[in-house]
């Protein structure tokens, strides 16, 4: 029988815990004696700690990532009829928190070099009845915050950030949740920042919108028994609350963990540009925080690159053989998901978030991954160039 070489997941959050167990141990001990499980202590000391790490002055602490979005935009005032632009290269929770409030989605392309919201295409599509744009910070990196500001200035939009895979990120001075109105994050145990179960968060500059998020994640009430918003019960738990406060002085380093990993990624791809294996680009330096490492085997040669000998699937497959996990993020964009049809959308609206769908393919990314399992996944990659023909056959 044939060794099978070390196995690679995609995501291990042992490194993480491990070495803060006991700390994590005590924090949730500490709730339990407590026992303020909702809405308790460890919520509001993460909140302000979390919101002061973004650079903003209020945060508020929901169930979900999704519940953030959808929260904090109708916080913000955004409702019935609104249109909303956001990029249709994103997370299909993006496109629901929109439609949660009632909003009309607008469904933009992204740049073809950073997978990012195409702030032109944006402006191509605004009417008198856009209300807001939500940049998606995806992967790990913000849309330009400058940019985003003069187009939200020169046409009076508010900016609302998907900031759910960019904890700490940075641009052009800007911290990602420190842009626009407010921002959403997301807390899903392989995010950044990860609880041991779900979690979200809205911040913001702005005190009365933090205010009216507290009414709405908690049944609309302001003080109990009276209601003065249609709300709902979506709350950050207590337990995560402090499991999160325990990691977070250590999101920095883990950041910097995973930015390590990148470069040595980028020094072990550069060989095979010319054969159309690309990053997806980083134009923000240090700034970003790599949630995922995204690699482009080029099949449409829009701009003419150079095609890829071995597509996407047939490379994936050949990974998996080799006991490397992989990920797609995502394999079918949001326009074409069948859930949204009604919103009109066809095949061809959004020609490089199509081609992105095809092409890109994310490798292992957690901080602790090391540097001999990137050289292992590369040595794959380069493997299965040597001899795309016998791999394509057998995927
Ligand atoms: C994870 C994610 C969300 C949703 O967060 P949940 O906590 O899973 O609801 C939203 N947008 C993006 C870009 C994400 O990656």
């Amino acid at each position: 029988m044939q060794s099978i070489p070390t196995a690679i997941p995609f995501v291990d959050l042992t490194p993480q815990h491990q070495p803060i167990q006991a700390q994590i141990d005590r924090a949730i001990r500490t709730v339990m004696e407590r026992g303020d499980y909702v809405l308790g202590q460890a919520v509001v000391e993460f909140e302000q700690a979390f919101a002061a790490a973004c650079g903003a002055s209020f945060g508020v602490g929901v169930a979900c990532g999704t519940d953030a979005i959808a929260l904090g935009l109708q916080a913000c005032g955004i409702g019935n009829g609104d249109e909303v632009i956001l990029p249709a290269n994103t997370f299909v929770a993006t496109l629901i928190g929109v439609l949660r409030t009632g909003a009309i989605p607008i469904l933009v392309d992204c740049d073809p070099k950073t997978a990012l919201l195409d702030l032109v295409a944006a402006e191509n599509v605004i009417t008198p009845r856009t209300r807001a744009i939500v940049p998606v910070h995806l992967y790990g990196q913000m849309v330009s915050p400058t940019l985003l500001r003069d187009l939200a200035n020169t046409y009076g939009l508010l900016i609302f950030e998907d900031a759910a895979q960019a904890h700490l990120a940075q641009r052009e001075g800007y911290k990602a949740g420190s842009v626009g109105m407010a921002a959403a994050f997301s807390f899903y145990p392989s995010k950044n920042l990860g609880a041991l179960g779900d979690g979200g968060m809205v911040v913001t500059q702005d005190e009365a919108i933090a205010t009216k998020l507290r009414s709405l994640r908690n049944y609309g009430a302001p003080r109990k028994y009276f209601h003065t918003d249609y709300g709902t019960n979506s709350r950050l738990d207590s337990m995560q609350a402090a499991v999160l406060g325990v990691k977070l002085p250590y999101l920095n380093e883990w950041n910097r963990d995973r930015r390590q990993i990148a470069e040595q990624y980028n020094a072990l791809l550069k060989p095979l540009h010319s054969k159309g294996l690309l990053p997806i680009q980083n134009q923000s330096g240090k700034g970003h925080v790599y949630h995922l490492y995204v690699l482009r085997a080029f099949q449409n040669t829009l701009l003419g690159e150079t095609p890829c000998q071995i597509n996407r699937d047939a490379l994936q497959a050949h990974l998996d053989t080799q006991g490397i996990q992989t990920g797609i993020h995502y394999p079918l964009p949001c326009h074409l998901q069948p859930a949204f049809k009604n919103l009109g959308y066809r095949v061809g609206d959004f020609p490089i978030a199509e081609a992105l769908c095809q092409e890109i393919i994310s490798l292992p990314m957690y901080p602790g991954l090391t540097e001999e399992h990137v050289i292992q996944v590369m040595g794959a990659i380069e493997e299965a160039l040597a001899t795309p023909s016998a791999i394509q056959l057998s995927a």
